[in-house]
């Protein structure tokens, strides 16, 4: 697999090469190697802006890949930028709390409904603190997670189910701190039963769960499935962490406002501060004053929970301007319609095709998998993951100036993003899937 007419991207294979001399895989970040599993070299970009991102070749892409949720207000929405400038001129990081920080905790309680919030670095930093603070809160070891989930870099959570029911570090994970069937239970999406058993032990902290799946493909929960789940770890004394960190594509308040759940802690990262490192966690006035309680005096500096850099006065601006200007409910209205018309277009050609595909769609993210039927749970979805139909339809499609999220074939929508970036889209899918029938 390459690219279509290399000549267009020497600037990019020339960073490469140099790239790799001091950067591991040539890209600075071990979740950007994606794309260079991909022949011949990654793309190194320019600029982002709106729904565009350039690379540094002077080839402009529709940017449906939006930083992976990180750059879903588009790239450099401009109420974010100025209060990143304005607030950058103003000192970024102080040892003090910031006037923003209360308007945001006011705005994050009023759009999820939990009463305290805090504010950590990234989505991966508040998983890792509700882990502890469940742990703390419940005098109980155990997590239990999804199969085939992703939180980000938190070890309790890089764990795949085998089929003898055992838990192994999921492939890829680099050294693993402890063998994490010791730290974590992995069930599949949907499997009442499996949950009922593993939280009856009473031996679980808490279940962390994307409310509807998003990191193996999109995987909707069944009515009452969140029901059911929240019964159980009430029932058990079992904390219920729900991290919308990707379905934050639901609505301007997550699938947790939509769907009326009630986590008993919230976890959200990526965009809400127009891409800069920034992230937030949310909890019950009852649940913050036990735990918070205990962290104050002189040894709350060592909690393991927080950190110098977390809900600076910069994160914390540039948050308030993204949840006042950007991601609002107006956002929303253009986003969302969007995505149905990328999964309709989508559809149209699998149809047109009789291709055994299926597209799913959640909020202002759609995505499309090779199976027939919409997956389930995360191990159906991992058994119809094509490597490399994956790379022929990303370089297909990079190849005519449309980027798709790396990982899968999913496509999400900003308030930049426009019918005729989607239409684009769907022109070159129906153009990829015609040559390979040929
Ligand atoms: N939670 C979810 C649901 C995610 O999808 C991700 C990243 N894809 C994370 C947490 C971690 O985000 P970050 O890498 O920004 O820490």
């Amino acid at each position: 697999m390459t690219y279509s007419q290399p000549q267009r991207y020497a600037r990019s294979a020339d960073l490469f090469e140099k790239a790799c001399k001091v950067i591991p895989g040539g890209v600075n970040s071990t979740a950007r190697a994606v794309w260079s599993g991909w022949d011949p070299h990654p793309l190194y970009v320019e600029s982002g802006k709106g729904s565009h991102v350039t690379d540094v070749d002077g080839n402009t892409y529709v940017d449906l890949c939006l930083g992976d949720t990180g750059a879903m207000t588009g790239h450099a929405p401009p109420a974010a930028v100025a209060a990143m400038a304005a607030q950058a001129a103003q000192g970024t990081t102080m040892m003090l709390p910031t006037e923003d920080a209360v308007w945001v905790a006011t705005e994050l309680t009023r759009r999820f409904g939990l009463a305290r919030w805090q504010f950590a670095t990234s989505a991966t930093d508040a998983n890792r603190c509700s882990l502890r603070i469940a742990r703390a809160l419940t005098g109980r070891r155990k997590v239990l997670v999804f199969n085939y989930c992703y939180h980000g870099t938190v070890d309790e959570t890089l764990a795949t189910l085998e089929a003898d029911g055992s838990v192994v570090p999921r492939a890829g994970h680099i050294g693993p701190q402890v063998d994490p069937a010791e730290t974590t239970v992995v069930i599949e999406f949907h499997a009442l039963p499996a949950l009922e058993a593993a939280l009856a032990t009473r031996e679980i902290a808490c279940v962390l769960a994307e409310p509807a799946m998003t990191n193996i493909g999109i995987i909707h929960p069944d009515p009452g499935y969140h029901d059911a789940l929240r019964r159980l770890t009430r029932e058990t004394g079992t904390l219920l962490i729900i991290d919308e960190t990707h379905t934050i594509c639901t609505g301007p308040s997550g699938y947790t406002a939509a769907y009326g759940l009630e986590p008993d802690i919230l976890t959200i990262g990526k965009p809400l501060a127009g891409g800069i490192p920034s992230a937030a966690y949310g909890l019950s006035a009852a649940l913050a004053a036990r735990i918070y309680g205990a962290a104050t005096g002189e040894d709350c500096d060592v909690s393991g929970i927080g950190g110098t850099l977390a809900g600076n006065a910069l994160t914390l601006a540039v948050m308030r301007a993204t949840l006042a200007e950007v991601l609002t409910d107006e956002a929303y209205a253009h986003t969302i319609p969007l995505a149905q018309r990328w999964a309709e277009g989508v559809q149209g050609v699998i149809d047109e095709n009789a291709l055994p595909w299926s597209v799913t769609q959640l909020g202002a993210r759609a995505e499309y998998w090779f199976l027939p039927d919409r997956p389930r749970d995360g191990g159906t979805a991992a058994a119809g993951v094509d490597h490399e139909l994956d790379a022929f339809m990303h370089l297909y499609a990079l190849n005519r100036g449309i980027l798709l999220t790396p990982f899968h074939n999913m496509a999400l929508m900003s308030p930049a993003t426009t019918e005729a970036d989607v239409d684009r889209h769907t022109d070159v899918f129906a153009e990829a899937v015609a040559e390979l029938l040929t």
